[in-house]
């Protein structure tokens, strides 16, 4: 019966009395431990239930408890191997960040700071300081902000100078990014009116002009980071529609999505908009991330025309968004590097990654590719074979980047191949540090351009099962 198995499991005190536990309660506490011993208890009524299975002897019980432990003493967010190919990958934490940002993080992280004192006069001052100057002198822009990510960026330029105003948006840019950013919401959350123009295909000078109005608040493009229009096509470019609005007195919006500060085609990189490029156009405002192309901290920079920068920085919806020490610090080391943009590629991880030459990547992989076939034997055909990365996050959609894996293709009939494949993705994010990669026709690709530290992920490959 149900209950008498129950009841042969001890009491909550008594295992906490075990000499087995005396340690467990010496590294978490005791709280901590009762807390686990009460999981593993419940989870073993759960079992037990109904069933004539015998209860586990303190033994085991003691041991599925010191297991609970570290279980919950492993943080819930740490680093991971980013195999999948693509750099830029959100659900992977975007940009690795270079090493100068993160002493800059650790510098400000444990003590106080300047973050928003003027110590030249002793009073308060204004968090931005620490970016604007930078900001100002590698975009051209008059002035600068910065905001916890460009969606927030997006959302508080439209609030603060285009709230209960008309925005007329070519029909070809209004996107959706990932994560519930569609262009229409935000802008409908911004509080003001979105006014569609020309059509998905093309978009004319004179679509604009015609919906021009006095309630006419400013006009948006917006990036198509994450697709593009093909074939018979036409938009109007930013210096055609930053004129057109300044006969009017409507200031141009520009959402360049990843936006990069310097020419990414001397690293072998397509082409994407350049800030100082596009506000040299005429652009009033632009807005792009600070951990996309940039290659730093999760942020929404703001470059643009001083009299609207001082507005956006006036809303009370700024203090709401602002950004806090550490990612402050951060961008501030990551927007120095590009002073010296000779360096940027051995500095700057994202550009080391996306530029990184194909041979190293091939090696890469056939060390990592020999270690699995050790480790996991004959059971399974692995190979590298040449493939291609992708930039992520929305940045340059079309455009791949030549690289290298490894792949794992399990043998056999086509039958019980998913499965198996499911269980090698999860036996390699079990992994101390998890491996993510990506399934393909049937094999199980670790493209091995995001690896920097091969030599830890194969010290960790002999806790897989060699017939995995
Ligand atoms: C990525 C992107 C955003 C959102 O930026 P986050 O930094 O992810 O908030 C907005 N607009 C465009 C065009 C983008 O590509």
């Amino acid at each position: 019966m149900a209950d008498e198995s129950r009841s042969n499991l001890p009491s909550v005190d008594y295992l906490l009395g075990l000499n087995a536990l005396e340690g467990e309660i010496g590294i978490h506490g005791r709280d901590a431990v009762k807390s686990a011993v009460r999981t593993v208890l419940d989870g073993l009524r759960a079992d037990l239930r109904g069933g004539d299975k015998p209860a586990p002897d303190d033994q085991a019980i003691a041991s599925a408890v010191a297991g609970r432990l570290a279980e919950m003493a492993q943080p819930s967010l740490r680093p991971v191997f980013n195999l999948t190919g693509t750099v830029l990958h959100t659900n992977l934490g975007r940009a690795p960040m270079p090493k100068g940002a993160m002493d800059a993080m650790i510098r400000v992280a444990g003590a106080a700071s300047n973050l928003e004192f003027d110590l030249d006069t002793g009073r308060r001052g204004d968090r931005d300081v620490h970016v604007e100057e930078l900001l100002r002198e590698l975009t051209g822009a008059e002035a600068a902000t910065v905001v916890n990510n460009n969606a927030a960026a997006v959302l508080l330029v439209l609030n603060s100078l285009t709230m209960r105003k008309e925005v007329p948006v070519s029909r070809g840019e209004l996107i959706e990014i990932g994560g519930a950013f569609r262009l229409p919401d935000v802008m409908k959350k911004a509080g003001c009116k979105l006014v569609e123009v020309g059509t998905a295909n093309r978009t004319h000078a004179k679509d604009y002009a015609e919906a021009i109005t006095e309630r006419t608040g400013a006009f948006l493009k917006v990036h198509t980071s994450n697709y593009v229009v093909q074939g018979f096509t036409k938009s109007v470019g930013e210096k055609e529609l930053a004129a057109l609005g300044a006969k009017h007195d409507v200031p141009l919006i520009d959402d360049l999505g990843a936006g990069a500060l310097v020419d990414l085609t001397p690293f072998g990189l397509p082409r994407e908009p350049i800030v100082s490029e596009v506000l040299a156009q005429g652009v009033a405002v632009v807005t792009f991330s600070g951990d996309k192309l940039l290659g730093g901290p999760q942020a929404g920079l703001i470059a643009g025309r001083a009299d609207l920068i001082a507005k956006i920085k006036r809303n009370p919806m700024k203090r709401a968004l602002r950004l806090d020490k550490l990612t402050i610090a951060a961008l501030e080391a990551v927007l120095r590097l590009y002073r010296d943009p000779g360096r940027l590629a051995e500095r700057l991880p994202t550009l080391a990654w996306l530029s990184r030459p194909v041979e190293e990547i091939k090696n890469n992989a056939e060390r990592v590719g020999a270690a699995l076939k050790k480790q996991l034997g004959e059971t399974l055909d692995i190979s590298t074979a040449s493939c291609l990365s992708q930039i992520g996050s929305g940045a340059l959609p079309v455009d791949r980047l030549p690289s290298w894996a490894v792949v794992l293709r399990p043998d056999g009939k086509k039958r019980g191949k998913g499965a198996r494949l499911k269980r090698m993705a999860k036996a390699l994010r079990d992994l101390d540090i998890p491996v993510i990669g990506r399934v393909k026709d049937d094999a199980l690709w670790l493209d091995c351009r995001c690896l920097d530290d091969a030599a830890a992920l194969i010290a960790q490959l002999v806790k897989l099962e060699p017939g995995l």
